[in-house]
């Protein structure tokens, strides 16, 4: 943060308005927790902001129009800027990095709201799974191309029949010799349009207990395997989101990633980068939202004052980048407990508060700024309308906040039930607190 006496904005009048001049702070320092970040992560912060910035405009008002069916050349970019997978090992084109540097680029990379951040993490989702479970083989062959940029692939867990009771998955496969035979249908696949592999689950044992039925596969496109573009979407649109349905689709055994029946390992696994990817994308839409409204904000006038001067307007500012903060804290915290390998019934609840939390965050965000803006807010002539549209979505996919809350509170009761207390006992702190006949449950 370095101090310059210079006017930092030339089409300001910086002599009447000195606040402009004080700092060469952007908009963007501001929001960043920029004390927080080692020197490596500001670097890899300022790549991504490069890459973000070089996003032509018209590709984004493209996808919003549904005039593209898959940013192919983003993702390209993208790797050859060396920043998808970030987390995976370099000998398979990742940089090796940790969760606490990941969310860092993937909320500059949110800015371009959800369609081109869920491109962008799609590599690190599809990536997990194979990372993690994948044998040398399948990460040379799938993995590796993935994050180079050379091959596209989505994940297809939703089924028409639902999405928050996954393992009550239909979609079945059979042995047949060195082949799996799928058959089933997926729905609002994203990149199901133009993907050239996707990672599907599907049930391996009909008549056992769901969480020992389910595997997954490396399902290549072909043509039993119908991918199509279908939905009229409110907004995320420019990304493929189609019907999968696998007609008898023959994969090799050698498709099988990880055990059969052994994929409840793998599906909880991948939800961290699906949460986190949701979670960190989130700061960056609702941080390209506030911006906007806030410059407005001191532009726009209403009774001879600019509106920023009625604490009505100032005020939603004022919460907003209180939620967004605090959305950047539970995703750094969920981050960081992430890496540390620390117990995965806790990660899980700091996972799912971070998506539900700064999901949440970012629509509040969104809805604040377009108030901000009044009628034009609502128009194309500024970015909110879709922010907004786009915003909707975060709160349903990769788990519903209800399916969040859900597990937040599961993990809790466990945690605090199930261990000793080791703080004090705050309960004792009552001045009747003895009064045993006075405690009645039931
Ligand atoms: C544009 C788009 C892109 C998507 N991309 C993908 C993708 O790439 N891959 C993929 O596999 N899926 C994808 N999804 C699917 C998405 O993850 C699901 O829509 C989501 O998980 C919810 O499932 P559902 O739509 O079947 O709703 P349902 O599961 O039918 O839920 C309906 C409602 O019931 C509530 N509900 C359900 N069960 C409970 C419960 N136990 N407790 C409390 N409330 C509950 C839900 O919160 C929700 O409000 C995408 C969806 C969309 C719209």
């Amino acid at each position: 943060m370095s101090h310059q006496a210079a006017c930092a904005y030339p089409d300001r009048d910086c002599a009447r308005e000195p606040y402009y001049y004080k700092y060469d702070l952007t908009a963007n320092d501001v929001v960043m927790f920029e004390p927080m970040l080692t020197e490596d992560q500001r670097k890899l912060r300022d790549d991504a902001r490069d890459f973000v910035r070089s996003v032509p405009r018209q590709l984004i008002l493209d996808m919003d129009a549904d005039r593209v069916q898959y940013p192919r050349d983003f993702v390209r970019e993208a790797a050859r800027r060396k920043l998808l997978g970030l987390r995976f090992p370099t000998n398979y084109g990742g940089r090796g990095l940790e969760w606490k540097d990941e969310v860092v680029a993937i909320e500059e990379v949110g800015m371009l709201g959800t369609s081109l951040a869920c491109a962008y993490v799609m590599p690190s989702i599809v990536g997990e799974a194979l990372n993690a479970f994948g044998t040398d083989e399948q990460k040379q062959q799938w993995l590796r191309p993935l994050v180079t940029g050379e091959k596209i692939a989505a994940e297809a867990l939703t089924e028409p029949r639902g999405g928050s009771d996954f393992f009550g998955t239909t979609t079945e496969a059979r042995r047949e010799n060195d082949h799996y035979v799928l058959r089933g249908q997926k729905r609002f696949i994203v990149g199901a349009a133009k993907s050239d592999f996707f990672l599907v689950y599907a049930r391996t044992n009909p008549n056992g207990p769901a969480h020992e039925s389910i595997s997954a596969f490396i399902v290549e496109r072909g043509p039993d395997v119908e991918a199509e573009y279908l939905y009229g979407l409110l907004g995320t649109r420019g990304g493929g989101t189609g019907r999968l349905v696998l007609h008898d689709a023959r994969v090799p055994a050698k498709n099988l990633v990880g055990k059969e029946n052994d994929a409840s390992e793998i599906f909880y696994r991948m939800m961290i980068p699906e949460r986190m990817t949701s979670a960190a994308g989130a700061i960056g839409m609702g941080r390209a939202a506030l911006e906007v409204a806030t410059r407005y904000s001191d532009r726009r006038k209403a009774f001879g004052e600019k509106i920023r001067k009625f604490q009505a307007v100032s005020f939603k500012v004022a919460d907003s980048i209180t939620m967004l903060d605090a959305a950047r804290g539970l995703v750094h915290a969920a981050a960081c407990t992430v890496d540390a390998g620390d117990n995965p019934d806790r990660s899980r609840r700091l996972v799912s508060e971070a998506k539900k939390f700064a999901t949440d965050a970012a629509w509040q965000v969104i809805n604040h700024a377009m108030q901000v803006m009044g009628g034009i807010g609502y128009t194309n002539v500024y970015p909110i309308e879709r922010l907004l549209r786009d915003a909707r979505l975060i709160m349903i996919w990769t788990g519903t906040n209800e399916v969040m809350d859900l597990i937040i509170q599961h993990e809790y009761y466990r945690e605090i039930l199930g261990a000793r207390p080791q703080g004090r006992d705050a309960e004792a702190d009552a001045p009747e607190a003895d009064r045993a006949e006075e405690k009645v449950y039931e």
